[in-house]
């Protein structure tokens, strides 16, 4: 089972990779197995074509050495005849093989093929042709040459009679008509015998007689020569000749044709080849984009859910369980949303505790804070009365000193008190009027002591109307402002008090109070929130101030944070949230991109 992201992501990408490198390897070898198929097609339409001009050297040397080679009339036997039948058919099989490969490859050739075919058919025919007719014709004492050279000799041989002359000059035509082909040695050769012939017929008698037959076989067998060798056309280069060099021709162009033809479907079909195997990838790449997608947003949209369950969490102020169902699965992200669920668990356990707690806590220091407030109003009024009973000095500054810690004692159950009711109280959303709330606590100093040594100043840069609870507002305030002139530096200049108001973003406040006072080593600075914490013994503060502001803030869903430098002075800035919104503090945070307290752990407790 494949439970985890990385090993689903890891499975499609193998089987992607897996993939497109088999179809790589597939289309490498089914281009280069297409390519070979190509290649061997043009090199049979080569060799078909190499035959041919083989055939055409063979023939024309058959014509040049066997038709005057008189070995060869009388056996029948030529190599060059072998070497052309052996050569017509090493092309015919050549052609029958190019046919199978067209057929395999779908090229389509089929046409040039039949063409070349019958090119090749005619080729040959008129070979044969030719040389049956030059095989009748035959050379010098061999078939019909053979026949006119008997005659010829005969009538040499009656030369007495015929006159020595005129036989000579008969040959001398004949001989000439051959080597020549011209047809004024045929006129020639008859003018001659008709003369011979005439005058034998003038003289009369048996023996001319014959002696003219014997004239007349012999020129007609010249005639019948003479007709061959026009048909042939060796000399002339006319008749069949010229019509097998016409025929060579016509095939040598068809098989250009062909090689061009064979040439241009190729690169068609590796073209479409190609285009197929190109439609292959972009659709795996597709196919891959599209299960990535897919995964993406199944993985986002459980982390959206589960992202959603801690909002509504987080909403609830870490009381209500969202109710995430178990499930039993390794997938990182059940995993998570399980964990949750069981941290979420235990975190609502906690709270329930930790309320539990508080609640007892209030009650003890609201019970304490009662108890002790009555006997300490009698020991105060004691100390009061025996103040005026003595006149002894020493007396009196005992008994001052006795009173003055029996009122800050009174001081801490009164802030004790404003703690508790500060957490049993519900805000109480009006519309705030930030000049006036500052003005207010800073008068409400008047009497305390250096307060006339302060220039006080105030900046509020609020445009739009903020609501929120007045009395927690004025109680963050008053303990800050408060903590300004009580730390104030009397040793350096004229000390300050600076109060700013400002808007922020999706209807928040920052509330600044800063001062030039003693200010807060930065070791200190953590624990300043602390309940009863206080840098040093000697001042007059209990340690309650800072406490109070931060569960007034609490209240308020806002947030604090402390710049200070010893000797220089501190600055207390304070997010606040308008009370009329509706989304949680958590989600302010990460929408606001709001640095909060610079206490990483307060920012987590408070969150
Ligand atoms: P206290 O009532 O003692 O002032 P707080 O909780 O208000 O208690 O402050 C805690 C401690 O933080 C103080 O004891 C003081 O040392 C320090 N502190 C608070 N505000 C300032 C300030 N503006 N300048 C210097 N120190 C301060």
């Amino acid at each position: 089972m494949l439970q985890s992201i990385k090993a689903r992501l890891l499975a499609i990408f193998l089987s992607l990779s897996i993939f497109s490198v088999s179809i790589f390897i597939f289309s490498f070898l089914l281009i280069r197995n297409n390519e070979e198929k190509f290649m061997k097609v043009n090199a049979d339409i080569d060799a078909i074509n190499k035959s041919m001009l083989r055939d055409i050297k063979v023939t024309r040397d058959f014509f040049a050495n066997e038709t005057i080679n008189s070995y060869y009339f009388e056996s029948g036997e030529s190599e060059y005849l072998k070497a052309h039948i052996k050569i017509m058919s090493a092309m015919r099989s050549g052609l029958k093989s190019l046919r199978k490969k067209d057929t395999d490859l779908g090229l389509e050739l089929k046409e040039d093929c039949e063409t070349l075919e019958q090119d090749l058919d005619l080729y040959a025919k008129t070979i044969d042709t030719i040389i049956a007719q030059i095989n009748i014709r035959g050379f010098k004492d061999y078939r019909l040459e053979g026949r006119m050279r008997e005659l010829a000799h005969q009538l040499e041989d009656l030369k007495d009679a015929l006159g020595a002359e005129a036989v000579l000059t008969l040959r001398k035509h004949e001989k000439d008509f051959i080597i020549r082909q011209d047809d004024i040695y045929q006129i020639k050769f008859h003018l001659q015998a008709n003369a011979m012939k005439q005058k034998l017929q003038a003289d009369g008698g048996k023996r001319n007689a014959e002696l003219a037959e014997i004239i007349d076989r012999y020129s007609s067998k010249f005639d019948s020569l003479v007709t061959f060798d026009k048909i042939i056309g060796l000399k002339s280069q006319q008749g069949l000749k010229k019509r097998i060099d016409k025929l060579a021709e016509r095939t040598d162009h068809t098989l250009t044709q062909l090689l061009n033809n064979a040439y241009a479907k190729g690169h068609e079909s590796l073209i479409q080849l190609q285009n197929i195997i190109i439609f292959f990838w972009v659709m795996i790449a597709l196919i891959g984009i599209g299960i990535c997608i897919l995964l993406a947003q199944k993985v986002s949209s459980s982390i959206i859910s589960l992202k959603e369950k801690m909002n509504e969490f987080i909403s609830s102020d870490f009381t209500t369980r969202t109710v995430i169902p178990i499930k039993d699965s390794s997938y990182e992200i059940d995993v998570l949303s399980n964990n949750f669920s069981i941290l979420e668990q235990h975190i609502v356990n906690q709270m329930r505790a930790l309320r539990v707690k508080n609640k007892e806590m209030e009650m003890f220091i609201y019970r304490a804070a009662h108890d002790v407030k009555t006997p300490l109003t009698s020991l105060n009024k004691i100390l009061e009365r025996s103040k005026r009973l003595s006149e002894e000095p020493m007396v009196m500054e005992q008994l001052e000193k006795g009173n003055n810690i029996v009122e800050s004692l009174k001081d801490i159950l009164e802030e004790l008190s404003l703690v508790r009711s500060i957490h049993a109280g519900t805000p109480e959303v009006t519309e705030i009027d930030a000049y006036s709330i500052v003005k207010k606590c800073i008068s409400g100093f008047q009497a305390m002591k250096g307060f006339d040594d302060i220039v006080f100043r105030t900046n509020i840069r609020m445009q739009n109307g903020f609501f929120s609870d007045i009395k927690f507002i004025r109680i963050i305030l008053r303990n800050l402002i408060e903590n300004s002139i009580k730390y104030r530096n009397s040793k350096g200049g004229t000390p300050f008090v600076d109060i700013c108001f400002e808007e922020l973003e999706n209807r928040m406040v920052k509330i600044t109070v800063t001062d030039n006072g003693i200010g807060i080593k930065k070791e200190h600075q953590k624990n300043i929130f602390d309940m009863f914490f206080r840098v040093t013994d000697e001042t007059t503060g209990n340690g309650l101030g800072l406490y109070i502001v931060q569960n007034a803030l609490q209240k308020l869903h806002g947030a604090i944070k402390v710049k200070s430098e010893e000797g220089k002075g501190s600055s207390f800035i304070v997010y606040l949230p308008d009370a009329t919104r509706t989304s949680s503090p958590a989600q302010r945070i990460i929408e606001n991109k709001i640095v909060f307290p610079s206490r990483d752990e307060f920012a987590l407790d408070y969150l």
